[in-house]
């Protein structure tokens, strides 16, 4: 097996490879590793910085402050009082909000997006007590005060920055206006197949969601 070096956030490459020594290696943004490394490739890149992230957290026993130790490749046992602990993803969704038969697709533009322009699906984190369907639901009618209906499951992926586990919906508009409520979002609106603004950049389930709606294939 190859060695997977990883560094604030940057993997090492060499190439369309992961680099065996910092010695050569170029060091490139986890995310962007995508289209270098591939699915297969970027899939075992992103689940050594989920294990990285996991290690860097969990030094010491959030029960009895005992120091931790590794138990297993994929989890760590209190010295002290003998707990052992494994990754914890915190769930997310993103959600296809559609009207008029699916011709036309909510897409949003979110503060904290890095590109000015990129507009992606309604995404949220799922809080303590409710379903993802709730979940869907809920953050749709806050962030832009539309009610959905027909929630359907379209996909997941792992998304290490950090712990995510990104659930992937479509809905159909039920009622409302789009008005921006709570501050995360600055744009919002309705988008056709032919006239809709820049996308986010693969491998996010956002674009995977969105690319699958140009296609006709949802
Ligand atoms: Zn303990």
């Amino acid at each position: 097996m190859d060695k997977i070096i990883l560094k604030e956030g940057c993997v090492a490459l060499s190439g369309n490879d992961f680099a065996q020594s910092e010695h050569d290696a170029e060091w490139v943004d986890l995310r962007l590793s995508w289209q270098r490394l591939g699915d297969e490739k970027w899939q075992r890149a992103v689940r050594a910085q989920e294990l990285l992230n996991f290690h860097k957290a969990h030094k010491y026993c959030g029960y009895c402050g005992g120091k931790m130790k590794e138990s297993s490749e994929i989890s760590v046992k209190c010295s002290e009082c003998g707990r052992e602990i494994w990754p914890q993803l915190s769930p997310a969704m993103v959600v296809l909000v559609t009207r008029n038969n699916g011709d036309e697709a909510l897409l949003v533009h979110a503060a904290n997006f890095k590109h000015p322009d990129v507009h992606a699906l309604v995404a949220g984190f799922v809080e303590t007590g409710e379903s993802l369907e709730q979940c869907v639901a809920r953050e749709v009618k806050e962030e832009t005060s539309i009610e959905v209906e027909k929630i359907k499951y379209v996909g997941s992926q792992s998304w290490p920055f950090p712990g995510q586990m990104m659930v992937g919906f479509t809905a159909e508009y039920k009622s409302g206006e789009i008005r921006l409520s709570d501050g995360e979002l600055t744009s919002a609106g309705w988008f056709t197949r032919t006239n809709h603004p820049p996308l986010p950049t693969p491998p996010s389930l956002s674009r995977h969601i969105i690319d699958l709606w140009l296609q006709k294939k949802l």
